[in-house]
């Protein structure tokens, strides 16, 4: 079965379905003001390589994804929320409405998931249309003494009414520090670790409540949505590694508080992509789009199989350079798949597919699974009809369409940006009979992924 790297009991642990042949896995999803980077598309990738492993072994996932239309303040990062709406925010300066904003960045969601070949999710609620099941679970929390209201009509969860807060990402209440606010700790909080579940306000997107007009803090969002779409017992929680804290601390509390017992079996968290070695973000402004990336002429899937050369829990750095590169040995993949298909048909190579699916099993070792793929490519003593049955088989973990230029007429090749430039001078450097030039431009193509070879009728390239 499939092990997984828990983040809270920090270790590999297998996933065991808790009741029938289904496991139930929570992602928190985007807060839809704005498009996706390849870093943000990188953590949602993490659920889709759990479900097709799981797929493997007849395991039904069933997979529940929110989707933030409001309630996320640009200073949720910090455990005290206060501050702007980052839907909100963004619809004043793009002069839409809130609502129309959220719509537009939630299909552009949609298309770069699919783009991926992410599966869709089989829950994806908005928080907007989950008003009520907030408004019941904040209800149920007062009522059990973890909540308390306060006079303007927002409502605190009583961050020590949960003796276990901080088991994930290892932050004990005792040792937080106040927030770093000029304005101090808000005095209506009974402490200062205690957030917010409801926000008293009369501004644009506020409902009714028992406790007056507001609307819901980013954290009880996805509790309230994970329990209602999963149940009280979920497999596996997943998140890019910066949301162990404090929203997955907040909404483990919350959702544990409700029920009376740990609700998620296993966390876990995927780490960041760094671009040309920094964080990718927008306030690093390093962020490239999957639409910067089909602007290059490169393959969107160039960038999922450039993710899975990386465990999802290690740090990676991404750069042109190893985009173009995935999508070379996309497009060769492909072709290899399309020739093998013309050979007799074979039975797969069952030591190349169980080994490369031993490795997703292992904590999603794609680096290796990917190393399996490129052995199995060059293995001329596999039978091209077998090589062509265990891409294809191995592609149902892999995601990336390699069957995609089967019965196509093979592409013309086409030169990658600046190749054309470098054949020219190399055409005049051996017609100037200047040999070293010649080689240096020769070494400068093939770095391009451009071989030359030299004939009587002058260079050819492929
Ligand atoms: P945000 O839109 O900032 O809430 O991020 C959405 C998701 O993307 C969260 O799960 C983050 O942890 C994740 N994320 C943000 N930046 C990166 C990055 N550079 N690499 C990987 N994941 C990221
Ligand atoms: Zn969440």
């Amino acid at each position: 079965m499939l092990r997984l790297y828990d983040t809270r009991s920090r270790r590999l642990e297998t996933v065991v379905p808790a009741g029938a042949r289904a496991i139930r896995v929570y992602t928190c999803g985007p807060t839809v003001y704005r498009f996706a980077h390849v870093g943000n598309l990188r953590s949602y990738l993490l659920p889709d390589l759990i479900r097709r492993s799981l797929d493997r072994h007849r395991v039904r996932p069933v997979v529940c994804q929110n989707i933030t239309d409001v309630g996320h303040l640009v200073d949720d990062e910090e455990i005290d929320p206060s501050g702007e709406d980052k839907v909100l925010q963004q619809a004043r300066r793009e002069g839409r409405s809130a609502l129309e904003l959220a719509r537009y960045y939630e299909d552009a969601f949609r298309r770069d998931t699919a783009a991926l070949n992410i599966r869709a999710p089989e829950h994806t609620p908005r928080a907007t249309e989950t008003i009520d099941l907030m408004v019941e679970l904040i209800a149920k929390l007062i009522e059990k003494g973890h909540a308390y209201a306060v006079d303007d009509g927002s409502v605190f969860f009583d961050a020590r009414s949960f003796p276990t807060y901080g088991e994930i990402s290892g932050n004990r209440l005792d040792a937080l520090k106040p927030g770093h606010r000029v304005e101090g700790v808000d005095p209506r909080k009974r402490f200062h670790a205690d957030w917010a579940l409801w926000k008293g306000s009369d501004r644009d997107m506020t409902w009714e409540t028992p406790w007056g007009r507001g609307f819901p803090g980013w954290h009880i969002e996805c509790s309230a949505m994970s329990l209602r779409f999963l149940g009280e017992h979920i497999d596996v929680h997943t998140g890019g590694k910066d949301l162990r804290f404090p929203h997955h601390e907040d909404e483990r509390a919350q959702s544990n508080s409700a029920v009376g017992h740990d609700v998620v079996k296993h966390w876990v968290h995927g780490e960041h992509v760094l671009f040309d070695g920094r964080k990718m973000a927008k306030s690093t402004g390093n962020v490239v789009l999957l639409s910067d990336v089909e602007a290059a002429g490169l393959d969107p899937l160039a960038v999922r199989l450039a993710l899975m050369e990386h465990r999802y829990r290690q740090q990676m750095n991404l750069t042109w350079d190893t985009l173009r590169a995935a999508d070379r040995t996309l497009r060769r993949w492909r072709q290899r798949v399309a020739e093998w298909a013309e050979s007799p048909s074979a039975p797969i190579s069952a030591g190349h597919a169980e080994r490369a699916q031993t490795a997703f099993d292992d904590d999603l070792d794609t680096p290796t699974a990917l190393r399996v793929v490129r052995e199995l490519e060059r293995d001329d003593a596999v039978a091209p009809g077998s090589r062509f049955e265990t891409f294809l088989h191995l592609d149902n973990v892999l995601g990336l369409d390699l069957s995609a230029d089967i019965g196509r007429p093979p592409a013309a090749p086409v030169l990658p940006a600046g190749a054309a430039e470098l054949l020219q001078a190399r055409g005049q450097a051996r017609d100037a009979r200047d040999w070293a030039a010649s080689d240096r431009l020769r070494d400068e193509l093939a770095e391009l992924g451009v071989k030359v070879v030299d004939t009587p009728d002058g260079q050819t390239w492929s």
